[in-house]
C-alpha cells in the first residue's frame, strides 16, 4: 500500500500519519478472515464481504453483518496481516453505519448497537482460519465501539445511511506486526472503511534549526526528544536546541534558538538565512532585517556586515554603521581680525560644509612672516590663545603676547571628527595682520657687576617682550635721599651700563629702561647700589697690589704686542677697539654687537658668585631627582646618569655632576660657576642646563643627558662608520654652537672634540664652561700647559693665546679647526706624538697638520683657513656654517680629495700613515695603524710579510675577514701607502 500523507494544520507544524493500510483503496477484494463460517463454506453466517459506495460514489469494499434475530452471535473479521514499519503507537479510523435496534420491529432484547476491536501482535503473517484463536484472550481488545448515531432505515441502495467514524489507538507494540480483529455480537452494521496509520512530526524549521522527522512516541501522553541543528547562514544563541514530538505528531516545547548570523536575514518563514543582498548590510546576528546601506557607503559583495565608506568619506571609531559616511569640513568663512598692539581677537563664521557631522572645531594655526628671511615660520609657544589654540569649540579666539611690528598669518582650520582621516590637511581660512608697535616691556632683573669709589657697574636682563628691536636703555639714578625730580639720565646701547661721577659710599637708586621704535617701556622697579667707601677702597688697592707687581714683566710684553695689534688694526680700518674691560668683562665689549642683544655676563665678576648661580640657574629639589649609575669622572667629584621629574613636567633622562665632599668654598663657587654660565645659553647646539642642586649635599649641576657622551672617545669606538656628510653634520652643529656663543660674546677657551657631548641623533653640543682647569694650581692633566697666566691646552690653542693670553672668538675658530681635524681622523690625536715644544714650533714656523684619510680638501681648506696666523683672517662662525651648509647642499663639493697645497701653509709630514720601514713585522705595522685587531686575520691568511701585504687588494682585506667597511678603507689605504714607500726605496736604490 503507498503511502499517503494526510496533513492537517497543527498550531505551526503539520503532523504527518502514515497509512499502514486503508480499505479504501483496495481494488480487489478485501479477503479478510471471518468467523464463524457455515458448514458448507459458501454462505456467510457471519461477517461477508460487501461491495458498496461511499459517501463520494466511489466503489468501496465492506463488510457487513446483520444476525439480530438470532441469540448468541460471536462474528469475527479479522485483517490480513499489518507491517508495524516502525511505529509504536497504532491509530485505526473507522466509519462505520450501525442500524437502531429500536427501529427492527419484533428484535429481541439481544440486538446490539456496538462492536468490539481487537488486534493481536505476531513477528510474522501466520495466522490460519483457527489461529489465532475467535476469543478475547489471545486478542487484545482496543475498546467497544459504539455509533455516535444509528439509523433507522436503509434504502434499497443502502446508500441513505448515518456513517459514523470513530478513531482508536492502542500501543505500545513491539512484533513486526499485528492483525486487526472486529466482533459483533448481536448487531446489524456495516464496516464501510478501515484505515490503519501511524503518526510522526515532519522535518521541520524550528527557531532558526532543522529537526528531522520523528516518530511520535509509544503513549498518547509520550514526549519524544529531538535534536535541532542550525540551518546554513545561523548560529545558535541558546543551547541546546531541542523540540518534543508528542503522541500526536506534534512539535511542542521548543527549547534553544539559532539566529541568523551578521550580513545575513531570515526569510521564507523564518525557514532561510538568505545573505544581505548588494547594497544592504546587517551588523550582527538577530532577526533584524538587512538594512540599505547609509548615504556616501556601499557594499563590495553579497552578505555585507558593514558599508563601507565612498572615497572621501570617513567614519571615526564611535560612529555607528548605520549613520552615513561624512567627509571633512569646508573652510571657516569670513574671518574678521582686529588687532590691538600686540594682540588679535579673530571671529570667523562656520564653515559652509560641515561635512555631515556636527562635531566641527577651529585649530589656529599662527606663523610669523617676514621676519627678514623671507616666508613665514610657526610662531613659537609664547603666543597666547584664549581660549586655546587647538579644539575651539567656538568661533572665536582672542590671541596676545605677538611681536609687535610684525607680520603674522593665521590659519584657521576647520576639522572634525573625520579630519584625520583624511590624505588631506583641513581646510582653512588666513588672514593676514600687523600688529602695531608696541613698547617693550619692563626689565625685571638689575645687578651690580663692580664698583669702584666714584662708580657703579650695572647689568641686566632683557625685557622678557622686547616688542621689537631695542634700540637702547635708559638709565635713571638719582641719591637716596634726593627725589626723581634731581635724577640724571644715561644711555646704554648694550644690557651693561658704567654709572661714573658718584659719591664715596653713597647709595643711589636706579631704574632702568629699554626703548624700541615704539618709545620706552615702563621703568623697572626701583633698586638701590651703594659706591666703595674710601676705607673699602683702599683695602681693595692693597689686596690687589702684589697681583699687579707679579704680572708687570709679563704685562710689558704684553703691552707691547696690544700696542703693535692695535695699530694694525686701525691701520686696516678695523673699527673695534679693545676696552679695558676685554680681559675680565668681555661682554663690555660692545662696539660690535647690534643694540639690545644679550651678552653673556662673567659669574666671577659678580661681588657674590653665589649671586649668579641664583640668577642663572634654577634651583632644584633634592626630592625630583634619581640617580642611576655613575658614568664617568669629572673635576669635582662624579657624574651620573639619573632621572629628573620636575612637577608638572615629564620625567627625563639627566645627566648630574656631582661636587664631592670634603670641597672648600672656593671649590664649591668654581664648581657652579659652570652652572652660571651654562645657564645663560639657550642653543640647539649648547649643552643644556635643567638646574642646579645647592640646598642640599652633595651639591649637583644637572644638565641634559647626551647618550654618545664625548665626540673624542665616541669617534674612536666608530673608526670609520660614519659618512662624510655626517661628518659634516656634527661639525655644522658645533659650529652653530659656537657661533651663538661668539654672537654673546662667550670665549670658550677650551673648544675640543673631548668637550664636545653627542647625544642618540648624533647631535652634537659643546659642553665645559668650567673655568678650573685653566687655573695654575691644577696639575692632574697633562692636556692643560701652564703658561703664563693659567693652564692652556697647547694642541688646540691660536699661538696668540698661547703666548699672550689673547683669548677671542677667533682664537676659539683655531680650536675649532683642530676639532674639524679630531673629526674627520675619527678622534686622532692632533699633532699624534710630538711634544707640545715641538707643536709650538711647528706651527710658529708655518707647519699645519695634514687632511686626515678620506678628507675631502674642502675641509682641509675650511681647516687652514681657521689655523690663519692672523687671527683677522680667520673665518667667522657664521661664515664657517654658511660654509658647511653650502658642502652639506652640494655633497660634490666634498669629493675631491687631492690634498690643496696653498703654499702658505706646509703641512706636516702625513703622520696618520706611518712608514712601513720603522716596523719589524706586519704585527707592529697593524698595531701602528691601529688596526692591532686584525693580527690573527693577517696571519691565518698568510700575511705575513710585507712583500705580501704590499700586494694585497680589497678582495684580500675582505677574505681575511675585515668586514667593517672604515678599517676596509684604512688597511687598504695603508697598503698603498705601503707600495709607494716600497717604491721609492727600490728607486733610491737604485
Ligand atoms: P666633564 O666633567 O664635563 O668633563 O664630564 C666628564 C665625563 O662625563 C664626560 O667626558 C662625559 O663622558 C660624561 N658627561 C658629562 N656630561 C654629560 C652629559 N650631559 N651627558 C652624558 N655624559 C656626560
Amino acid at each position: 500500500m503507498d503511502i499517503l500523507w494526510i496533513l492537517w494544520t497543527l498550531p505551526s507544524v503539520l503532523a504527518i500519519e502514515e497509512m499502514l493500510m486503508d480499505s479504501t483503496t483496495a481494488t480487489a477484494e478485501l479477503g479478510w478472515t471471518v468467523y464463524p463460517v457455515s458448514a458448507t463454506g459458501d454462505s456467510s453466517i457471519s461477517w461477508e464481504e460487501v461491495s458498496g459506495y461511499d459517501e463520494n460514489m466511489n466503489t468501496i469494499r465492506t463488510y457487513q453483518v446483520c444476525n439480530v434475530f438470532r441469540p448468541n452471535q460471536n462474528n469475527w473479521v479479522r485483517t490480513k496481516y499489518i507491517q508495524r514499519k516502525g511505529a509504536q503507537r497504532i491509530h485505526v479510523e473507522m466509519k462505520f453505519s450501525v442500524r437502531d435496534c429500536s427501529s427492527i420491529p419484533g428484535v429481541p432484547g439481544s440486538c446490539k448497537e456496538t462492536f468490539n476491536l481487537f488486534y493481536y501482535e505476531s513477528e510474522s503473517d501466520r495466522a490460519t482460519k483457527d489461529f489465532p484463536s475467535w476469543m478475547e484472550n489471545p486478542w487484545i481488545k482496543v475498546d467497544t465501539i459504539a455509533a455516535d448515531e444509528s439509523f433507522s432505515q436503509v434504502d434499497l441502495g443502502g446508500r441513505v445511511m448515518k456513517i459514523n467514524t470513530e478513531v482508536r489507538s492502542f500501543g505500545p507494540i513491539s512484533h513486526k506486526g499485528f492483525y486487526l480483529a472486529f466482533q459483533d455480537y448481536g448487531g446489524c452494521m456495516s464496516l464501510i472503511a478501515v484505515r490503519v496509520f501511524y503518526r510522526k512530526c515532519p522535518r521541520t524549521i524550528r527557531n532558526g534549526a532543522l529537526f528531522q522527522e520523528t516518530h511520535s512516541g509509544a503513549e498518547s501522553t509520550s514526549l519524544v526528544l529531538a535534536r535541532g541543528e542550525c540551518i546554513p547562514n545561523a548560529e545558535e544563541v541558546d543551547v541546546p536546541i531541542k523540540l518534543y514530538c508528542n503522541g500526536d505528531g506534534e512539535w511542542m516545547v521548543p527549547i534553544g534558538r539559532c539566529m541568523c548570523k551578521a550580513g545575513h536575514e531570515a526569510v521564507e518563514n523564518g525557514t532561510v538565512c538568505r545573505a544581505c543582498p548588494s547594497g544592504f548590510f546587517k551588523t550582527a546576528q538577530g532577526d533584524e532585517k538587512c538594512l540599505q546601506c547609509p548615504i556616501n557607503s556601499r557594499t563590495t559583495n553579497n552578505g555585507a556586515t558593514n558599508c563601507v565608506c565612498r572615497n572621501g568619506y570617513y567614519r571615526t571609531d564611535s560612529d555607528p554603521l548605520e549613520m552615513p559616511c561624512t567627509t571633512v569640513p569646508s573652510a571657516p568663512q569670513n574671518v574678521i581680525s582686529s588687532v590691538n598692539e600686540t594682540s588679535l581677537m579673530l571671529e570667523w563664521n562656520p564653515p559652509r560644509e560641515t561635512g555631515g557631522r556636527d562635531d566641527v572645531v577651529y585649530n589656529i594655526i599662527c606663523k610669523s612672516c617676514g621676519g627678514g628671511r623671507g616666508g613665514c615660520t610657526r610662531c613659537g609657544d609664547n603666543v597666547q590663545f584664549i581660549p586655546r589654540q587647538l579644539g575651539l569649540t567656538e568661533t572665536r579666539v582672542f590671541i596676545s603676547d605677538l611681536l609687535a611690528h610684525t607680520q603674522y598669518t593665521f590659519e584657521v582650520q576647520a576639522v572634525n571628527g573625520v579630519s584625520d582621516q583624511s590624505p588631506y590637511s583641513p581646510q582653512y581660512a588666513s588672514v593676514n595682520i600687523t600688529t602695531n608697535q608696541a613698547a617693550p616691556s619692563t626689565v625685571s632683573i638689575m645687578h651690580q657687576v663692580s664698583r669702584t669709589i666714584d662708580s657703579i657697574t650695572l647689568s641686566w636682563s632683557q625685557p622678557d617682550q622686547p616688542n621689537g628691536v631695542i634700540l637702547d636703555y635708559e638709565l635713571q639714578y638719582y641719591e637716596k635721599d634726593q627725589t626723581e625730580h634731581n635724577s640724571s639720565i644715561i644711555k646704554s646701547q648694550t644690557n651693561t651700563a658704567v654709572i661714573r661721577g658718584l659719591k664715596p659710599g653713597g647709595i643711589y637708586v636706579f631704574q632702568v629702561r629699554a626703548r624700541t621704535v615704539a618709545g620706552f617701556g615702563r621703568y623697572s622697579g626701583k633698586m638701590y647700589f651703594q659706591t666703595m667707601t674710601e676705607e673699602e677702597y683702599n683695602t681693595s688697592i692693597q689686596e690687589k697690589l702684589p697681583l699687579i707687581i707679579g704680572s708687570a714683566a709679563a704685562g710689558l710684553v704684553f703691552l707691547i704686542a696690544v700696542v703693535v695689534i692695535i695699530i694694525v688694526c686701525n691701520r686696516r680700518g678695523f673699527e673695534r677697539a679693545d676696552s679695558e674691560y676685554t680681559d675680565k668683562l668681555q661682554h663690555y665689549t660692545s662696539g660690535h654687537m647690534s643694540p639690545g642683544m644679550k651678552i653673556y655676563i662673567d659669574p666671577f665678576t659678580y661681588e657674590d658668585p653665589n649671586e649668579a648661580v641664583r640668577e642663572f640657574a634654577k634651583e632644584i629639589d633634592i626630592s625630583c631627582v634619581k640617580i642611576e649609575q655613575v658614568i664617568g669622572a669629572g673635576e669635582f667629584g662624579e657624574v651620573c646618569s639619573g632621572n629628573l621629574k620636575l612637577p608638572g613636567k615629564r620625567e627625563m633622562f639627566v645627566a648630574i655632576k656631582t661636587l664631592k665632599s670634603g670641597y672648600t668654598e672656593k671649590q664649591r663657587r668654581d664648581f657652579l660657576s659652570e652652572a652660571s654660565i651654562m645657564g645663560q645659553f639657550d642653543h640647539p647646539n649648547v649643552i643644556h642646563l635643567e638646574g642646579v642642586v645647592t640646598k642640599s649635599s652633595p651639591v649637583m649641576i644637572i644638565t641634559e643627558f647626551m647618550e654618545n657622551g664625548s665626540l673624542d672617545s665616541f669617534l674612536r669606538q666608530n673608526d670609520g662608520q660614519f659618512t662624510v656628510i655626517q661628518l659634516v653634520g656634527m661639525l655644522r652643529g658645533i659650529a652653530s654652537g659656537m657661533k651663538y656663543l661668539a654672537d654673546m660674546n662667550y670665549v670658550h677657551r677650551d673648544l675640543a672634540a673631548r668637550n664636545i657631548l653627542v647625544n642618540s641623533n648624533l647631535v652634537c653640543k659643546v659642553s665645559d664652561f668650567g673655568l678650573s682647569r685653566f687655573l695654575e694650581d691644577d696639575t692632574s692633566d697633562p692636556t692643560y700647559t701652564s703658561a703664563l697666566g693659567g693652564k692652556i691646552p697647547i694642541r688646540w690653542t691660536a699661538p696668540e693665546a698661547i703666548q699672550y693670553r689673547k683669548f677671542t672668538s677667533a682664537s676659539d675658530v683655531w680650536s675649532y679647526g683642530i676639532v674639524m681635524w679630531e673629526v674627520m681622523s675619527y678622534g686622532e690625536r692632533p699633532y699624534w706624538d710630538m711634544t707640545n715644544q715641538d707643536v709650538i714650533n711647528a706651527i710658529e714656523q708655518d707647519y699645519r697638520l695634514p687632511p686626515p684619510m678620506d678628507c675631502p680638501s674642502a675641509l682641509h681648506q675650511l681647516m687652514l683657513d681657521c689655523w690663519q696666523k692672523d687671527r683677522n683672517n680667520r673665518p667667522k662662525f657664521s661664515q664657517i656654517v654658511n660654509n658647511l651648509d653650502k658642502m652639506i647642499r652640494n655633497p660634490n663639493s666634498l669629493k675631491a680629495m687631492t690634498p690643496l697645497s696653498s703654499g702658505v701653509h706646509l703641512p706636516l709630514l702625513d703622520r696618520s700613515v706611518p712608514d712601513f720601514s720603522s716596523f719589524n713585522t706586519v704585527d707592529d705595522w697593524l698595531d701602528a695603524i691601529k688596526m692591532g685587531q686584525y693580527k690573527d686575520n693577517f696571519a691565518n691568511g698568510n700575511f705575513t710579510s710585507f712583500d705580501l701585504v704590499s700586494q694585497m687588494t680589497m678582495e684580500d682585506i675582505l677574505r681575511v675577514g675585515v668586514t667593517l667597511a672604515g678599517h676596509q678603507k684604512k688597511i687598504l689605504n695603508s697598503v698603498q701607502m705601503m707600495r709607494a714607500q716600497m717604491n721609492q726605496i727600490q728607486s733610491v736604490e737604485v
